[in-house]
């Protein structure tokens, strides 16, 4: 029989980012007895590393700006597969919760006469995105930790989730293993709430850090719940390039947002060149007016290098493909340049800037002040999810919401920069409010010993058998999602792909580990393999069924967009059989008046 503490809450939490603790101050608020889990200390979830800042129309800094113009921005850039009531709520919510988050003690940058100050993003019309220097995310953690400490949650660091416990086809709970000791976790709870953030580390580039390994996802997905849109892998267009060591830490759209640019080895703004139609009318055709843009000329458009992030990586990766790359296989970033257009110009960047300013500097020992930063795609955020009603977030099965990256709906085929950390707030209230109404409306539940026993003895296997180092199992995962099912995908690939996935399942489940359970960092890593390899499947079987380009998913033999393709999501569910099944749904209907909102702002 496994050993176990156990732990009693209404309403459980797995994640302490943005998502989770938004969603904990909610519940506790409502009176919910409630727990949060997380794989890391508190403060260290990938919020804490967001750098550009919250998109929310408040119109500070152009009063022009309002919920329908960022409806509208969201579904463009989403390619119209986006929830459209999730892109509703998001633009209509997001401000109140920016201006809660002010009144909880969050410090934002400032207009002159003392407002939030908001800069420009990509894909964004208006300068929309609240921050604080480039190290909004860490701000927002600080605030929104402090604020659920004061609210009475029970955080439980370093602890993974392993398994979510059922009770007759309702959510009762979940059961894991805490790093320090290795020790095993019950946690009984009448509704649960996933915001377990995203699945970088299924590939080799990345700007994710190592916790993000598609639990969320995984145990969801395990669990009987439908993700929907994980064809959709963002690459984002920026990461370090150089050198090896730092390759896919994130380089922020912020440094574009400030008049960065964009170029290749001729010092050509490439981007000029390839303009998409439905961006044409509002994106500027010379540097001049570009340039105008990043500085608040409310007459002009907006620079190439501010497109959206699905589209700028493919240029990038095309200049590359053509040889006009930088040395190390990226293109090249240049802030410097604004010297010669503001006389404090380094002064400007050190202050706007700062995070980047010494991440080149002790990194890679660039002065982004004076030279240009060598630049590439890395993965970045995953816009599918777990398949939530738009209004609770509740998935398909009973009990069970999903909030944050882990959640899937909003974004549609590509996300927004600014667009995560104001999902995370709205829809981490959202998963708190409905959670605790479910845990008050419903009964006790109890957890199924015979599913505990299985979680733990699962859990076990890796110890006292001979067998393979799980790192190399992870190490060829990853280099197989990066060259098969990447940025440019094609049919014969993802075919490969899912031989070599299959391949390492029967590798993963042959693993070993050495030592004891006390911090076995070998132990955590083969436990996470089966997140991993479910999620990585899950995308390429996704991927595959998707038999167009669109957003985030370029497919070099589907080339161009697919009319009836594009009005469907691609949801993927576990049979009883345990078969993946992977179908098509019709988008709902959107009403007249938000169709009449799109058509307003074409
Ligand atoms: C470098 C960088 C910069 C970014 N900049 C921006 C930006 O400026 N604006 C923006 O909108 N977005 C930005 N993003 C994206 C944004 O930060 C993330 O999408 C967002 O923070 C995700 O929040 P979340 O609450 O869903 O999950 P996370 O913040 O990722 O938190 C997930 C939590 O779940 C826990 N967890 C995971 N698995 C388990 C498990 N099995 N058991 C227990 N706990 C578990 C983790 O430990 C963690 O506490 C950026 C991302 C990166 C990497």
């Amino acid at each position: 029989m496994a050993e176990y503490q156990t732990h009693d809450y209404d309403v459980l939490v797995i994640g302490a980012g943005g998502a989770g603790l938004r969603a904990a101050i909610e519940a506790s608020s409502n009176g919910m007895r409630v727990g949060v889990i997380t794989k890391s200390l508190l403060g260290k979830a990938h919020t804490v590393m967001a750098e550009g800042g919250i998109a929310a129309a408040l119109s500070n800094v152009d009063e022009r700006d309002n919920w329908k113009v960022h409806f509208s921005d969201t579904m463009r850039g989403g390619q119209y597969l986006n929830n459209w009531r999730m892109a509703e709520l998001h633009a209509r919510e997001a401000p109140e919760r920016v201006r809660e988050l002010e009144a909880w003690g969050a410090l934002f940058d400032r207009t002159k006469d003392g407002r939030i100050l908001q800069r420009n993003f990509g894909g964004h019309r208006y300068p929309r995105l609240a921050h604080v220097g480039d190290r909004t995310g860490l701000e927002m953690i600080r605030t929104l930790q402090d604020h659920g400490i004061h609210m009475g949650m029970e955080v439980h660091m370093e602890c993974t989730v392993l398994t979510l416990l059922k009770d007759d086809g309702r959510i009762a709970g979940a059961f894991g293993y805490e790093r320090e000791r290795g020790r095993f976790l019950l946690f009984r709870a009448r509704a649960v709430v996933l915001a377990t953030g995203g699945i970088g580390r299924a590939y080799k580039i990345t700007s994710n850090s190592w916790e993000y390994t598609g639990d969320g996802h995984a145990l969801a997905y395990e669990a009987g719940a439908s993700l929907i849109d994980m064809e959709f892998v963002q690459f984002h267009p920026t990461g370090m390039i150089w050198p090896p060591s730092v390759r896919g830490i994130l380089v922020t759209e912020g440094v574009r947002g400030e008049g960065g640019v964009l170029k290749n080895k001729e010092g050509r703004r490439f981007l000029f060149d390839d303009i998409p139609e439905n961006y044409r009318a509002q994106t500027a055709d010379n540097e001049e007016e570009g340039w105008r843009y990043t500085q608040g000329d409310r007459n002009a458009r907006r620079p190439p290098e501010l497109l959206t992030r699905d589209h700028v990586a493919r240029c990038i990766v095309r200049e590359v493909r053509e040889g006009r790359g930088s040395p190390h296989g990226g293109v090249f970033l240049d802030i410097a340049w604004i010297k010669s257009r503001l006389p404090d110009g380094a002064a400007h960047i050190r202050r706007k800037l700062p995070s980047m300013y010494h991440q080149f500097k002790q990194l890679a020992d660039i002065d982004i002040t004076e030279q240009q930063m060598e630049v590439g795609p890395t993965t970045h955020y995953v816009m599918g999810g777990v398949r939530v009603d738009a209004d609770t977030q509740m998935s398909d099965v009973p009990g069970l919401f999903a909030a944050g990256e882990c959640a899937g709906g909003l974004h549609g085929a590509n996300r927004l920069g600014g667009n995560s950390l104001s999902d995370l707030l709205v829809f981490g209230k959202r998963a708190g409010e409905y959670a605790a109404r479910f845990a008050k409306e419903n009964g006790e539940v109890s957890a199924n010993p015979d599913q505990i026993e299985e979680a733990a003895r699962r859990a076990l296997e890796p110890f006292g058998r001979e067998g393979e180092n799980p790192y190399h199992v992870q190490h060829d995962l990853q280099e197989l999602m990066q060259d098969q099912v990447g940025i440019v995908r094609r049919e014969e690939d993802m075919q490969r792909a899912l031989d070599g996935l299959h391949a390492l399942k029967q590798r993963a489940c042959r693993v070993a580990v050495a030592g004891n359970r006390e911090y076995n960092g070998g132990w955590h890593t083969a436990l996470d393999l089966r997140n991993l390899l479910t999620v990585s499947e899950i995308i390429t079987r996704a991927a595959l069924e998707r038999k167009e380009s669109r957003g985030a998913q370029f497919r070099e033999d589907y080339p161009s967009k697919n009319e009836e393709a594009g009005r469907s999501t691609i949801p993927v569910r576990k049979q009883p059989s345990g078969e993946m099944l992977v179908t098509r749904q019709p988008l709902k209907e959107m009403p007249v008046e938000l169709q009449q909102v799109i058509a307003e702002m074409k």
